[in-house]
């Protein structure tokens, strides 16, 4: 870059002014956060400007990103498949690994089908905007990821919300929307809830959409390698396979490579192939990313050490974490807020950990509801107890200093 000739002309000069303006504005707010960079792989431990870390910030919930075995499947697949794919999915993109990931996959969810996607966010706005058109509807928790509500956004299908995890207002909404008589209902909700690590009430909303003839949409992902057997999900924790339609699931979190993917019936992976927009007009997945994840799941089928790993650390932390008199919210999961309020308090309590060798991040508006900002924590299963022990006493030291227990 420092050789480059920068010119700059007023045009370009009054769009990065209108810029600023927001920039400042959120400075203004304590909402400006520099890019943390890692200098190091992903892991319980991270190195950050020449620091080491205990890690809680991470999604890596088993530590596959760094598992021998992912790591040979990608080398493996980009010697022998190259490095890109060089097409969408439609054209010349499909491989016979895209394929055999995919019948993993839906043998691991218990579904007929799945299909991949380049990214859990992209699978949520594919399908959202792919199943949904003007004559339809969609019933959606209020707290659902961001991903869900920008596919909701790309559709011209009616919208109602419901109170977050509240069965009586979901079943209102389905109510409304039989009466109104719209030609399919869509009940969309997460798994597990990405900021404050609850479980969403699947039992009684599937109940629910099957009395009003709606379909079910679970976004598990932060469920997957984390709920159920073997990590399956959320629907395979309740017991629900085959009653909900939409099974989504993430390849960047658990799975510890990144992709997206519906489990779901051969109608709807037919369906999706033939009108999900980033399906059709967004490049495949490379050979080595589609090896790791494939390798992921054969792990997750051999053995669930990992899985009950994650748990035994879970239970640790949140009971420490509890006792030393902070709020946890309603988490339920792998996933520990610990609340705070204020987001620049969020942030000053986030930099005061760091500096205790702790990396957590703050999180406020527009992430979380305005005063409802936290420190979101996440242990995996490869955390040693000397790892979290040090995190719990820095959290234990903050707490006091910042007069919050
Ligand atoms: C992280 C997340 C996504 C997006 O997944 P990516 O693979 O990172 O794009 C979608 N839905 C929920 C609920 C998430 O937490």
């Amino acid at each position: 870059m420092t050789d480059t000739q920068h010119t700059t002309t007023d045009g370009l000069r009054q769009f990065d002014a209108s810029l600023t303006e927001e920039l400042d504005s959120l400075r203004e707010r304590g909402l400006y956060r520099p890019l943390r960079v890692l200098e190091s792989a992903q892991g319980p431990r991270v190195r950050i400007g020449g620091q080491e870390l205990i890690n809680l910030s991470s999604n890596n919930y088993l530590g596959l990103n760094t598992h021998p075995d992912l790591i040979e499947a990608a080398c493996q697949a980009a010697q022998t498949w190259g490095a890109g794919t060089g097409a969408v999915r439609t054209i010349a993109g499909t491989q016979t690994l895209h394929e055999e990931l995919e019948k993993k996959l839906a043998r691991f969810k218990k579904t007929e089908a799945a299909l991949s996607f380049q990214s859990g966010y992209t699978v949520n706005v594919g399908v959202l905007s792919s199943v949904l058109q003007e004559p339809d509807c969609v019933v959606s928790d209020a707290l659902n990821h961001a991903s869900i509500i920008d596919g909701i956004r790309l559709t011209k299908a009616h919208r109602l919300l419901f109170d977050h995890a509240d069965l009586d207002a979901a079943e209102q909404a389905l109510a409304k929307a039989r009466k109104e008589g719209y030609r399919r209902v869509l009940l969309v909700t997460d798994g597990v809830f990405s900021m404050d690590g609850d479980i969403a009430p699947l039992p009684g909303l599937v109940e629910r959409a099957e009395a009003y003839g709606a379909g079910v949409m679970v976004d598990d992902a932060h469920a997957t390698g984390v709920l159920g057997s073997h990590g399956r999900g959320t629907v395979d924790h309740f017991g629900l396979h085959g009653r909900v339609a939409l099974n989504i699931g993430t390849l960047s979190k658990a799975i510890g490579v990144v992709g997206g993917y519906v489990a779901s019936t051969t109608t709807v992976r037919d369906y999706l192939i033939h009108t999900a927009r980033p399906f059709l007009f967004s490049s495949s997945h490379p050979p080595a990313v589609v090896a790791a994840c494939e390798a992921a799941v054969d792990l997750l089928e051999r053995d669930d050490v990992l899985v009950q790993q994650l748990w035994a650390n879970t239970a640790y932390f949140k009971k420490a974490i509890r006792e030393l008199g902070f709020d946890t919210g309603t988490s339920e999961t792998p996933i520990t807020p610990v609340m705070i309020g204020e987001a620049s308090k969020a942030m000053e309590f986030s930099d005061r950990l760091f500096a205790r060798g702790v990396f957590a991040q703050g999180i406020g508006f527009p992430t979380v509801p305005e005063g409802k900002a936290r420190i979101r924590t996440i242990v995996t299963a490869t955390h040693t107890r000397e790892q979290l022990d040090a995190a719990l006493s820095a959290f234990a030291d903050v707490g006091r200093e910042l007069a919050l227990r």
